[in-house]
């Protein structure tokens, strides 16, 4: 390509709305423009960035088996029905685009794909003959993030590359698991990122074991606790919520639109082993956003007693959905007691909570208000649900420290977290935590979604059992931006080679010059035709300008047809360690091969 034909416009300042480096580079190198927010044109030198990204991926996914293919991205709602994520996905957490066509009939565009693919895999699979299979596709994905920023790191509109496996029980689900572990391994290695694969939490997709991809990166959204001697890494997410036993629900019978009473709110303190009293008295605070309702409960919990988190979790979306908010926000209230116990331990809600001095809490009552000015504050889009901790450790359970709060005014350290009573952590060795940019993510799903939709096969025996499922995702676009954000110099982007636009610029510095135009379009033509992709910078510019660009836009190699030329040879510059070497013009070619 020729950069005086190529639509190339460079920033000399960076862009306002840019934080972090790799989106302010992208921004100034005329990779990327923003449209609207988390919304990105992917501009010709982007794309092509993306396209070798999809490459790496596309040829690793098909050598472990897996198969392209491409699904819709308008996904009508009875589908999410069926799976029961519907309500979760348009309402309380409120990720997906919804909408509604000329027929009145509701649709969402695609965040992700369970649902559609099993509906395919419950029409086509029938027999363990037809088992294990694993689909994939490369595509745009939608998700209304709640702040969207950081350029491709975290948009409203993706490429992600997101794969589904069908398999015949749990063996065969590790089995595919494995090899999917494998081809990430391979992919990011290949696309030149250092990564660390970490246990992760299922979160809102579901299913037991699952693990993610970790470019280790300052500007990364997530915290990834890992000791030093490499037996343990995961999400803080991960890391400290506290593995407990779900027991039946008391609250199962209840309907979604019900008006809170004060028989539920008993109902939740017999569930919760708290005194009635206090929490009848302070459950209940609305807070109207501009955004809809956040309500506050205060849970007053008896010293002697432990709450049952995953329990209390799932009570509270349950509140969610009957009081119609978009934010619950818990908070633990203990009691004399309860502090008492705490008093040697930094307090377990520290991290939610406002100001934890001494003259913290001394009833729950006299607390609320302080708690509420601080919501105001602080707390300005938070939707997730927050709970306090018990007394095993903190915990972040469906809220990542970092990513979903601003809370970097409080005076928590996470670093102190101790992690769960059945983490694989070796308590002897000391946690380290690191910043990191989740570019990929696997998940055994297990039976979630086969069971929900009525995806079932028959088996050797000749029974009908559900399909085992496992889904695998990487976020493509994420990845690209990434890879800017561990490779860059004051001087601009660093591609890896492997994912580089164009792996040559062969520069003109003086275009009046005709033998340097000669050697600089036989170059070119030559390397092109040698498979070597290589830009030719004809530009009517200053050299200086040129040399600029070529760093700023990150092309590993430069080509200089300038005072050397006497010798017969030109600079070939390496943008990574900007060393220089003169090289026989005959020779270029097989040097750069
Ligand atoms: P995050 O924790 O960063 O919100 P996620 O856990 O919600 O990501 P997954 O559902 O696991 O994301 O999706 C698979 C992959 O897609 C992620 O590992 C990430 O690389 C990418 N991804 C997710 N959300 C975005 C986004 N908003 N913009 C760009 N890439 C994304
Ligand atoms: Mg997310
Ligand atoms: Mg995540
Ligand atoms: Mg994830």
């Amino acid at each position: 390509m020729r950069l005086s034909q190529m639509l190339f416009v460079t920033l000399r300042d960076d862009p306002a709305e840019a934080e972090i480096p790799s989106h302010k580079l992208l921004v100034r190198a005329g990779y990327i423009r923003r449209i609207g927010s988390g919304i990105y044109a992917y501009l010709p030198l982007m794309w092509r960035v993306l396209q070798k990204v999809s490459q790496i991926v596309r040829e690793e996914m098909n050598a472990a088996g897996a198969q392209e293919t491409l699904l819709p991205q308008l996904q009508p709602s009875e589908l999410w029905k069926e799976s029961g994520r519907w309500d979760t996905y348009t309402k309380a957490e409120g990720i997906m685009f919804a909408l509604v066509d000329r027929q009145e009939r509701e649709l969402g565009l695609g965040p992700t794909h369970e649902e559609v693919i099993t509906s395919i895999a419950r029409d086509l699979i029938r027999s363990y003959r037809q088992l294990p299979v694993n689909l994939y596709q490369i595509q745009t994905k939608f998700r209304d993030e709640i702040r969207p920023r950081f350029g491709l790191m975290r948009g409203r509109e993706f490429i992600m590359k997101d794969a589904y496996s069908f398999n015949l029980d749990e063996d065969c689900l590790k089995k595919t698991y494995q090899a999917m572990d494998q081809a990430y391994k391979n992919i990011f290695r290949r696309c030149g990122l250092a990564f660390r694969a970490v246990e992760a939490d299922s979160g809102a997709i579901g299913g037991s074991a699952s693990q993610e991809f970790m470019v280790l990166a300052e500007a990364g959204e997530d915290e990834v606790l890992y000791t030093d001697d490499g037996k343990y890494a995961a999400n803080v997410e991960k890391a400290v919520s506290l593995p407990l036993e779900v027991e039946k629900s008391p609250f199962t019978t209840y309907e979604k639109r019900e008006t809170p009473n004060t028989n539920t709110i008993e109902k939740l303190c017999q569930f919760l082993k708290c005194s009635p009293t206090v929490v009848v008295k302070n459950v209940l605070y609305e807070v109207i956003y501009d955004n809809g309702i956040t309500v506050l409960v205060l849970i007053h919990i008896r010293g002697d007693q432990d709450v049952n988190e995953v329990k209390l979790q799932n009570e509270l979306t349950r509140l969610a959905s009957v009081y119609q908010a978009k934010t619950i926000l818990a908070l633990q209230v203990p009691d004399e007691s309860a502090q008492k116990k705490w008093a040697t331990k930094p307090l377990p809600l520290g991290y939610i909570a406002p100001d934890l001095s001494d003259d913290y809490i001394k009833s729950s009552s006299d607390y609320a208000p302080q708690f509420l000015r601080f919501v105001d504050q602080t707390v300005i889009d938070l939707k997730d649900f927050v709970t306090g901790a018990n007394e095993t450790g903190y915990h972040v359970v469906g809220a990542n420290w970092g990513k979903d709060f601003h809370l970097s005014d409080l005076k928590v350290d996470f670093r102190k977290a101790k992690i769960g009573d059945r983490a694989i952590h070796d308590p002897s060795q000391t946690l380290k935590s690191a910043r990191g940019i989740e570019v990929g993510h696997i998940f055994q799903l297990g039976i979630k979604y086969s069971k929900a939709m009525g995806a079932t096969y028959t088996n050797e025996q000749g029974e009908e059992v559900p399909l085992v499922m496992g889904c695998y995702g990487i976020g493509v676009s994420r990845l690209a931006q990434s890879a800017v954000e561990q490779s860059y110099d004051k001087d601009g982007i660093i591609w890896p080679v492997a994912i580089a636009p164009y792996q040559v610029i062969v520069v003109i510095p003086n275009l009046k010059d005709s033998e340097q135009v000669t050697v600089a379009e036989q170059l070119y033509q030559e390397l092109n035709q040698a498979g070597i992709e290589t830009l030719l910078d004809d530009r009517n510019e200053r050299p200086g300008v040129k040399f600029k660009d070529g760093d700023l836009i990150g092309i590993p190699y430069r080509i200089v047809t300038g005072r050397s030329l006497k010798e017969g040879k030109v600079e070939v510059v390496e943008r990574s360690t900007q060393k220089s070497q003169e090289i026989t013009i005959s020779e270029v070619v097989e040097t750069l091969k």
